[in-house]
């Protein structure tokens, strides 16, 4: 499912890091060969000091130790709007042989805090060195980067939708047969009684069989088959059986139309749109020259590849170029808080302060942000402006200490930190890109392969019509029964009238008018219902444990038996699809089937109390 165009970003996000990771010659040093890896990159022969961005020669001539490396990566991460610097912390994780690995594992957690896959490797070598209780923080730590991390909720979203999707429909449809079963036996009675009265059992069984097969015949496939059994549980159920199955008929639609839709457009997100990919690259700092193409085929046309490569230009260090692009952005969103911002500080970086400061206010005006804030400071502090930059710093401390601590400490008056492109903008660009509906479609062809699978208003109004036409003849003709004590058919067509619905003359009379009976007859009659009835037990006990949903059946609560089959769903999809419907993004590792795994624990331990709770009702009846 994952396409070509994700694919090759992998690959581009694989290769940075790799590049990243490799010794590099000493800087000031000429080397007499290049890296082969540059050479790679950039096949015209590029010098190899010539850095793709700012972060990387940061990166790279931040020292020859991984933490000296790393810190001056943050500083300038900071500084160049990085929320998360993935590279070098996937470079880190690389890394083995040049330093302590759980020291490396730290520093790419400082680096990406919103790398999932940097949390599980230090919980990974936490474990290794004994340390289990900060490995389960660690893991923990990991599940709560998922949904900072674009690609990586992106694709855990699309995963649980998927799975919510093909649990429900499925769930539904195993409802709707089970209901059609236990109901099966008066259906086909009173079906028979259509034709001929004189009809043997089997016979009846069989007719009713045909009719439920023929939706299949006809190409309907298990949607079609799950419809008849579904009308067969409205016409011959209980109040209770048609609240369960309209409740099963609606999120069977659901689940196969809009859900199974956005599952694929969030799944599918990345594949789609190649400018809000490439800008992603971008922020990334990952960006392959098809993408930086791209970019450039829409910058006139379209204001976010306009952006990636004003940020582009700001981390190659081409300030002019960066300037201009912002400059033409802040026509066309002269109100965008980001813009205003980075506009600004290339202004306080050429010297105009007041002009910058300018801009930091009206940016202000309409984003509260604690980089902002600070770089309005610095910017009153270069303008002497001391009474401003006081109350500035105030409130950027109150906004967020730990950050404004961080871009303090390197003391420099010239530090202005950007705002990186927002990643809600991203993620709406890519959750609008796909309508899902390939992935939806996939999804229902093997169920709904006929006319019912043409669209939602098809199904729908199947199961509305089928549901009121099923209610409204049902009461046209008299249900037979099974006696509840010897299981004899209650038919009065067939047999005269009957008194009850429930129970059989005979049963009658044993039970109630005992004086009418031989005694000696009696009790060997109430033995054998005894065994009987002891036999009944251990099956549906056998049953209530082999096939869930049927416990709640037996009870006669089928909201129970529903709930009971979507859990049992759930633990089975998410073991199957253990590792996502869609191969990770690289940005998870474990995290993904942790998460995955925690899911299942709960709907199992859920599935537990359903069938515990269907038991002790039956027990009760
Ligand atoms: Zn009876
Ligand atoms: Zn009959």
């Amino acid at each position: 499912m994952t396409s070509t165009r994700g694919r090759r970003r992998l690959y581009g996000v694989l290769l940075a890091a790799l590049v990243w990771a490799l010794p590099l010659p000493a800087v000031g040093q000429e080397s007499a060969s290049p890296p082969a890896v540059e050479e790679l990159e950039s096949p015209e022969g590029i010098s190899s000091r010539a850095y793709r961005s700012e972060l990387e020669r940061a990166w790279v001539e931040g020292g020859s130790e991984p933490a000296a490396r790393a810190a001056a990566a943050r500083k300038r991460g900071l500084e160049l709007g990085f929320l998360s610097i993935e590279t070098p912390a996937r470079a880190l994780l690389l890394e083995n042989g040049s330093g302590p690995e759980l020291s490396n594992g730290r520093l790419a957690v400082m680096l990406a805090p919103r790398l999932p896959l940097a949390h599980v490797a230090l919980a990974r070598t936490l474990w290794e060195e004994g340390e289990y209780t900060g490995a389960a923080f660690a893991l923990w730590d990991a599940l709560v980067a998922i949904p900072r991390n674009l690609e990586a909720s992106l694709w855990l979203g699309g995963s649980l939708l998927a799975m919510f999707a093909a649990v429900v429909s499925g769930a539904s449809l195993v409802f709707m047969v089970l209901t059609g079963l236990s109901v099966g036996r008066v259906a086909a009675h009173d079906l028979g009684d259509l034709v001929s009265r004189d009809m043997p059992e089997f016979a009846r069984v069989a007719l009713l069989g045909c009719l439920l097969l023929l939706p299949l015949w006809l190409g309907e496939g298990l949607l079609g088959f799950g419809l008849g059994l579904f009308a067969a549980g409205v016409a011959f159920g209980t109040a209770s059986h048609r609240k369960a199955l309209a409740l099963a008929a609606v999120l069977l639609v659901l689940g196969l139309y809009p859900l199974a839709r956005f599952a694929g457009s969030a799944l599918l997100a990345l594949e789609t749109d190649a400018v809000a990919l490439a800008a992603l690259s971008v922020a990334t700092d990952t960006e392959s020259p098809a993408e930086l193409s791209w970019l450039e085929r829409f910058e006139d046309s379209d204001p976010l590849a306009q952006h990636a490569l004003a940020v582009r230009a700001r981390r190659k260090g081409d300030l002019e170029d960066a300037t201009a692009r912002y400059t033409r952005l802040a026509e066309v969103r002269p109100d965008d808080a980001v813009v205003l911002n980075n506009m600004a500080n290339l202004r306080f970086l050429s010297g105009d302060v007041n002009g910058a400061i300018d801009l930091y206010e009206r940016a202000q005006v309409q984003a509260v942000s604690p980089v902002l804030l600070f770089n309005l400071s610095q910017a009153y502090g270069r303008a002497i402006r001391v009474e401003d930059l006081r109350a500035t710093l105030e409130r950027a401390q109150a906004a967020s200490p730990a950050l404004l601590g961080e871009l303090s400490r390197p003391g420099d008056a010239n530090l202005v930190a950007d705002l990186p492109i927002p990643p809600r903008r991203l993620r709406q660009r890519f959750l609008s890109a796909d309508t899902g509906e390939v992935f939806a479609h996939a999804l229902r062809a093997p169920v709904a392969p006929g006319w019912l699978g043409r669209g939602w208003p098809y199904a729908a109004g199947a199961f509305a019509g089928v549901f009121v036409l099923m209610v409204a003849v049902s009461g046209r003709w008299r249900h037979s029964g099974t006696c509840m004590r010897c299981g004899t058919r209650l038919c009065a067509r067939c047999h005269g009238t009957v008194w009850s619905g429930h129970m059989c003359d005979g049963c009658h009379r044993l039970f109630q008018r005992a004086e009418t009976t031989n005694a000696k007859m009696r009790m060997t009659r109430l033995k054998e219902l005894r065994v009987r009835e002891r036999r009944r037990n251990q099956i549906g006990d056998l049953l209530s444990f082999a096939v869930p949903g049927t416990a709640g059946l037996l009870a006669r609560r089928p909201d129970l038996a529903y709930v009971a089959i979507v859990l049992c769903g759930w633990v089975l999809v998410s073991a199957v699809w253990r590792h996502g419907v869609v191969p990770d993004p690289l940005t998870l590792g474990v995290a993904g089937s942790l998460a995955f795994l925690l899911t299942s624990a709960v709907a199992a331990v859920g599935y537990t109390i359903v069938l515990a709770v269907s038991l002790a009702a039956r027990r009760n009846l």
